[in-house]
C-alpha cells in the first residue's frame, strides 16, 4: 500500500534467474495494466524481463486452455490486508486502481510516515519502514507530529529486541536534528496529493518571496495565504493547486501544530539583517505605470518595505515620492503629484535612493 492507500498488486512465480540474480516477485502496477495482461488465473505462465537491467516486469502472459474455477480465480482484494476494511475500484487518470476505503487505515499510515522521514522529505536516518511498523503497532505513532514524541518512549525502547541502547539513542538523536529544516522539505513530506519535489519548491520560493514582503515566516505564508493558484504558482497546474488548496483548507490546524516541532529556516531573522538599513523610514510610495527593471509592482513592494518604507495606493499629503516611469504623464495620480509637490521619480532614480 502507497502513502495515497493505493493497493498495488504484486505478480508472485516460480523464481527465475535474470542475470545472475533471482527473480520471484513484479509489480503489477495497477489494476488496469493486470487486466491488460490478462492476469486471470493461477498458475498461469509469465514472460519477465528486467527494465532498465534493475525491476523486473511482466512483459505478457502465455496463453492456455485452464478452466477458471473459484479455486484458481485471481481477483483483486475484497478487503484491505491491513485493516480489513472495504477495497473498492476507483479511476485515477484513466486508470483502474485499487484503494482501501478506510481514511484511517494503518496501511496508509506507514506509507505516509516512510515518505515523512525519507532522505528528500524531512530525512530521518534510522527510521526504517520496519522500525515504523513496530512502534505504529505499540500505538507510539499515529500522526507526523508523534515521531517528536518518541523519546518519552526511550526505556520501553531500550528493552525492544534488537534495538539496543546505543541505536536507540543515535535515532533519537537525528529525529532532534531534523526539527532543523527548510519549508520545501516539509512541504514536501506532508504526502499532498500531486505535489512533489519539484512542486514543493516552488511553493516554498513563492511563500517566501511573500515572507520577505510582508517580514512574516515562511510557514506562515504557507498555511495562511488561502488560495494559490497556476499565476502564482509557476509550473504548477490547475489540478495540482486545487489539491493543494484542498489539503490546506481541511488539514490548517494540522500543519499548524505540526510546524511547531521544526525549526524552519524562517524570514523573521532576516529583519535583523536590514534593520542598520533602513534608510526608507518614514517614507511613503505610490507606484504608477509599468516598470522595466523590477518584474513586477510585488518586487518593488518588497524591496521598498525591506528598506523600512511603505507603499500606499492614492497620492496624498502623505506621499513622499510617486515612482512612475513616465514623468511627463498627465495621469491623475502625476497630476495630484504635482499639485501637492510631491516629486515625481523614476525607478532608476528610486533605484539611486537605496543605493
Ligand atoms: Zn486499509
Amino acid at each position: 500500500m502507497g502513502k495515497t492507500g493505493v493497493l498495488t498488486p504484486t505478480a508472485v512465480f516460480e523464481p527465475v534467474d535474470i542475470d545472475g540474480s533471482i527473480i520471484e516477485r513484479a509489480s503489477l502496477h495497477n489494476i488496469s495494466i493486470m487486466n491488460k495482461l490478462g492476469i486471470t488465473h493461477k498458475g498461469q505462465i509469465v514472460n519477465v524481463y528486467k527494465a532498465n537491467t534493475v525491476i523486473p516486469q511482466i512483459d505478457s502472459v502465455e496463453e492456455d486452455d485452464t478452466e477458471i474455477t473459484n479455486s484458481n480465480i485471481i481477483t483483486p482484494l475484497n478487503l484491505c490486508p491491513f485493516c480489513h476494511s472495504d477495497t473498492s475500484i476507483i479511476k485515477d487518470n484513466d486508470t483502474d486502481v485499487l484503494v482501501c476505503t478506510n481514511p484511517n487505515c494503518k496501511g496508509k499510515l506507514l506509507g505516509k510516515l516512510s515518505h515523512f522521514v525519507s532522505k528528500n522529505a524531512i530525512g530521518i536516518e534510522g527510521l526504517s519502514d520496519q522500525t515504523l511498523q513496530k512502534f505504529i503497532d505499540l500505538g507510539w505513532l499515529s500522526s507526523f507530529k508523534d515521531i517528536y514524541y518518541l523519546s518519552e518512549h526511550k526505556e520501553e525502547m531500550y528493552k525492544i529486541n534488537g534495538f539496543g541502547k546505543k541505536s536507540v539513542d543515535k535515532l533519537l538523536e537525528s529525529i532532534e536534528k531534523s526539527r532543523n529544516t527548510t519549508l520545501d522539505r516539509f512541504i514536501y513530506g506532508l504526502c499532498i496529493p500531486l505535489i512533489g519535489r519539484t512542486a514543493s519548491k516552488t511553493i516554498s520560493s513563492f511563500c517566501r518571496k511573500i515572507a520577505i514582503r510582508d517580514l512574516l515566516d515562511d510557514i506562515y505564508v504557507f498555511y495562511n495565504y488561502g488560495t494559490f493558484n497556476a499565476n502564482d504558482l509557476n509550473g504548477l497546474g490547475e489540478i495540482m493547486c486545487k489539491s493543494l488548496n484542498d489539503y490546506i483548507s481541511q488539514k490548517k490546524n494540522e500543519i499548524m501544530e505540526l510546524s511547531k516541532e521544526f525549526n524552519i529556516e524562517s524570514n523573521i531573522r532576516k529583519q535583523d539583517n536590514i534593520t542598520n538599513n533602513l534608510i526608507l523610514t518614514n517614507m511613503v510610495f505610490v507606484i504608477t505605470g509599468s516598470l522595466n527593471h523590477y518584474k513586477n509592482r510585488n518586487d518593488l513592494i518588497s524591496v521598498i518595505e525591506q528598506f523600512g518604507g511603505k507603499v500606499s495606493g492614492s497620492v496624498s499629503s502623505k506621499t513622499s515620492y510617486l515612482i512612475n516611469n513616465n514623468i511627463t504623464s498627465t495621469s491623475g495620480k502625476n497630476a495630484k503629484a504635482k499639485q501637492l509637490n510631491i516629486p515625481i521619480i523614476s525607478e532608476e532614480d528610486f533605484i539611486q535612493l537605496i543605493s
